[in-house]
């Protein structure tokens, strides 16, 4: 099965390696493409936001189970899911692949000083990426308007770390204006990359 349905989401049922081919082949051709990783919170958040549970059927082009309690889901249900495939694991392995293309990456969401940390980081260890934007989540415009910045800089690969559904409102902004731009929502990535 291609799909598999728990509580109403549409999970991806692909290999880390599928999404990963996947995802080099969009970049590729520049093609706007927009990836939830779904745990459990977010399945029962969407269960009681219908604008939420929208976005993800709607807006995303991909959803991918992040979380045991999916997987298991899925068992119950009887129609398993190929594998857990996690956020942080993606949201690494695309700041390498970033790196080996010398990719334009834009950053946004965490404290200040995680930013800070992480632009040290890529300043070091991923130095052929080309950072076109570096933002904490704690800012005061409107996601429109966080939006518009985001699409000037121009850039490949886009992560937001603002906690769900707000990740999620924004990266749906970009991805319904086409942003030619693969963009992923990773929750607590960037506390536990800056460390
Ligand atoms: N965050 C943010 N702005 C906010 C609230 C949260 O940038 O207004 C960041 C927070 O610093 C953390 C990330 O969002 O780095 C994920 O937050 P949380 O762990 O609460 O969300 P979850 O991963 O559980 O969805």
């Amino acid at each position: 099965m291609d799909k598999v349905d728990v509580l109403g989401v549409d999970f991806d049922n692909k290999s880390f390696h599928q999404f990963q081919n996947e995802f080099i082949g969009r970049i590729n051709v520049h093609q706007s493409t927009f990836v939830v990783t779904a745990n459990p919170e977010i399945v029962l958040a969407a269960n009681e936001n219908p604008e939420f549970m929208k976005i993800l059927n709607y807006d995303a082009d991909y959803i991918t189970p992040d979380g045991i309690g999916i997987i298991k889901a899925a068992n119950i249900l009887g129609t398993p899911l190929k594998e857990r495939v996690t956020g942080y694991d993606l949201f690494t392995w695309l700041m390498k692949l970033a790196n080996d293309r010398s990719l334009r990456v834009y950053l946004i969401g965490a404290k200040p000083n995680v930013i800070h940390a992480i632009q040290a980081k890529i300043a070091h260890e991923y130095s052929d990426i080309q950072l076109v934007g570096a933002e904490d989540g704690y800012f005061k415009e409107d996601l429109e308007v966080i939006a518009y910045q985001i699409e000037r800089a121009e850039p490949d690969l886009v992560f937001a770390a603002l906690g769900s559904p707000r990740q999620e409102q924004l990266l749906a902004l970009l991805r319904r204006n086409l942003l030619p731009a693969l963009m992923m929502g990773v929750g607590g990535s960037f506390d536990v990359f800056s460390g």
